[in-house]
């Protein structure tokens, strides 16, 4: 599973990095650091959480 971020929709709510801190990582103003996020097996429910959670759908799943 890898999760596409798009920062231009970040708007710094850090709920992404609430549900999941080891995985959605913030910079210092609380907007989620650049780049597609791959997840580890066995962090796919966290890692959907959080990007579920994102109110600005800046956190895009897929296989
Ligand atoms: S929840 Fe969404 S808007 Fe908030 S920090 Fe995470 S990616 Fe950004």
């Amino acid at each position: 599973m890898r999760i596409i971020v798009q920062n231009a929709k970040c708007q710094g709510h850090a709920r992404c990095a609430s549900q999941a801190p080891h995985i959605f990582k913030l910079d210092d103003e609380g907007y989620i650091l650049p780049g597609d996020i791959q997840v580890a097996e066995g962090e796919e429910l966290p890692a959907s959480r959080g990007a579920r959670s994102c109110p600005e759908r800046a956190l895009e799943l897929t296989r």
